[in-house]
């Protein structure tokens, strides 16, 4: 093996978003060491690769620490769904920790470069709005989404740590809402519950009145902006994200619109500490990345419930 090929390490690579850049980082020609301990990844999200000659599996959990040979850390692994991030939320604590320290440790032996797969969430439930990288947040350190809000927050204060004592090449993207298509079926993600309860014919459910905004980004256009951020010579924090701002009812009625429009939409209570509103200010990325979102709502709705419709229907899959 030719010693020019970058040999990229994707934890979390089964999952969601790691399975789209490991796609990416194999049509590039580079080698991909994909860990995962598939708690909300799954083998089929990267069956293509398997065998393989530039693509190794690694079933492993990042809390624990791993010696590998890479010149590049994707540091993906973390539940991202409340559902998920909340089931145990002392693990997603040290996922958030323990994970980003042993895979820090790992960068700065080797001299590898990580990237953090940060959230904006940091931004907890913002008072300024849309939100600056430059904007500190307003986090509950004591709610139910504090194990995954803070545990990214400490997460970027090692990153850091690590570059201001080690010298370690660090990245740090905080990345909004993304949909797309391998979301899981039971997920518990507003895009995918919508297309699943609208595809089953089911009323789709809106929690509380359906008034909190977000911004969805297409996943192909994340994967871009992160890949730039890696390739690029900033540090960050920076926003990656679609700025186009849907209340959550707005989502629903198109989804119900493209689907299904005889369905009902039903409220639900609004869990603790549910962000009223999310929009990425994207000046930062568009300046130093030239990145900004391809992709429209519309259409990688229609591409997100082409994908749920091959999965969910049986004969389909035969
Ligand atoms: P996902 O749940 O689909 O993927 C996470 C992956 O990490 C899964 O494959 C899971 O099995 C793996 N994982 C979890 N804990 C692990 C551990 N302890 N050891 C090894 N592997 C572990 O979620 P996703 O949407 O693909 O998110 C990927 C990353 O991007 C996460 O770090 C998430 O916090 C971040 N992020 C995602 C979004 C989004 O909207 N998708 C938004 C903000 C941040
Ligand atoms: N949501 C909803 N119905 C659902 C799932 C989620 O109304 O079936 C709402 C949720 O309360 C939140 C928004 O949609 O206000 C986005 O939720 P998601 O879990 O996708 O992401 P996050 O809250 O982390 O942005």
């Amino acid at each position: 093996m030719p010693s020019s090929i970058m040999r990229n390490l994707v934890t979390g690579g089964a999952g969601f978003v790691g399975s789209h850049l490991v796609d990416r980082l194999m049509e590039a020609g580079e080698e991909v060491l994909c860990l995962d301990n598939y708690f909300t990844g799954r083998k089929q999200n990267i069956e293509r690769w398997l065998g393989h000659p530039r693509f190794e599996l690694i079933r492993h959990d990042v809390t624990e620490p791993i010696r590998l040979e890479v010149d590049r850390i994707w540091h993906l692994a973390c539940p991202a769904s409340p559902v998920h991030y909340q089931h145990n939320p002392i693990k997603t604590a040290k996922t958030s920790f323990l994970g980003t320290y042993n895979m820090l440790g790992l960068a700065r032996r080797v001299g590898a470069r990580l990237l953090l797969a940060s959230t904006s969430e940091v931004y907890g439930d913002p008072e300024v709005h849309p939100q600056p990288e430059s904007y500190r947040g307003c986090v509950n350190t004591i709610g139910i989404r504090s194990c995954y809000d803070e545990g990214k927050r400490i997460a970027e204060t090692l990153c850091f740590d690590y570059q201001r004592m080690h010298g370690t090449e660090i990245r740090v993207v905080r990345i909004f809402n993304t949909y797309g298509p391998r979301m899981l079926p039971d997920d518990g993600r507003v895009v995918s519950n919508f297309i699943v309860q609208a595809l089953r014919g089911e009323p789709l459910t809106l929690y509380g009145d359906g008034s909190q905004t977000r911004s969805f980004c297409f996943v192909d256009d994340l994967v871009e902006g992160i890949i730039r951020l890696m390739n690029g010579s900033q540090p960050g924090p920076i926003n990656i994200g679609n700025p186009g701002e849907f209340t959550i009812r707005q989502l629903a009625e198109l989804v119900r619109e493209k689907i299904n429009p005889s369905l009902d939409l039903i409220c639900k209570p609004l869990p603790q500490d549910d962000p009223l509103q999310r929009q990425p200010v994207i000046t930062l990325a568009q300046q130093y990345l030239g990145w900004q979102p391809t992709v429209a709502l519309s259409q990688g709705l229609d591409r997100t419930i082409a994908d749920f419709r091959e999965r969910l229907t049986p004969s389909r899959r035969a």
